[in-house]
């Protein structure tokens, strides 16, 4: 497929370099670490997001979606995009998918206030289409900053769009899920699982989902 993949189903593999680990590179910020997560000013950060006129999705939006959490979570949620409910109110996953995202996490034992949720992009897509590459192109730079800020332990990219784009593949999500990736050369893990609106629909894949979560927790587990 052309991206990062370990072979682990639900075992879960020691890393094979100190540098594909940033938990072994120490507290200390080295070159090395600085060129995987270059220092990022979040208050600057969170401004620019705002004032964004780097696609035309700013001329239709009503508020930009930073992202919502702790700063220093361990776990990333990442999805696509803000619906109508998130470009409303500025915040993502608050529609029923964010509702069933938040029992996902429930389920795990974590919390919305426990976890770092953003998507691949911070302004609404009108009738809510799919990003269009340029776009994801736009909006990549304040993703990855936010990565580079938090560092997180694990991401949990949600849908089709947050896993294609975090793992730079055309692979359906179905073939996706259920294993572990890295992204990019930082060696956080990625676990791609179905979107909560996509389970809205299909209830009988929840399983599936379970087992995506149970996965990201026993790799977190081993951070
Ligand atoms: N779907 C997403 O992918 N993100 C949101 O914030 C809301 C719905």
């Amino acid at each position: 497929m052309g991206i990062s993949l370990w072979n682990t189903r639900l075992d879960v593999p020691e890393f094979k370099t100190s540098s594909e680990n940033p938990e072994h590179l120490g507290d200390v910020i080295d070159v090395e670490e600085q060129k995987l997560f270059p220092v990022v000013d979040w208050q600057l950060l969170q401004r620019q997001v705002q004032t964004c006129q780097a696609c035309d999705l700013h001329a239709t939006r009503t508020n930009t979606v930073f992202g919502v959490g702790d700063t220093s979570a361990s776990w990333m949620i990442i999805g696509e995009a803000p619906g109508a409910d998130e470009d409303l109110k500025g915040e993502p996953f608050v529609g029923k998918a964010g509702q069933l995202l938040n029992e996902m996490f429930i389920s795990i034992g974590l919390s919305r206030e426990t976890v770092f949720i953003a998507n691949i992009l911070k302004c609404r897509p009108p009738n809510n289409r799919d990003p269009h590459v340029e776009e994801v192109a736009a909006c990549q730079s304040f993703l990855e900053q936010q990565i580079g800020y938090i560092k997180p332990k694990v991401i949990l990219a949600v849908g089709r769009v947050a896993a294609q784009n975090l793992l730079q593949t055309k692979e359906t999500i179905g073939r996706l899920r259920g294993e572990k990736y890295s992204y990019r050369d930082t060696g956080i893990p990625v676990i791609a699982t179905y979107h909560p609106a996509y389970l809205l629909r299909s209830p009988l894949e929840k399983r599936k989902v379970w087992q995506d979560l149970v996965l990201a927790k026993k790799i977190m587990a081993t951070r």
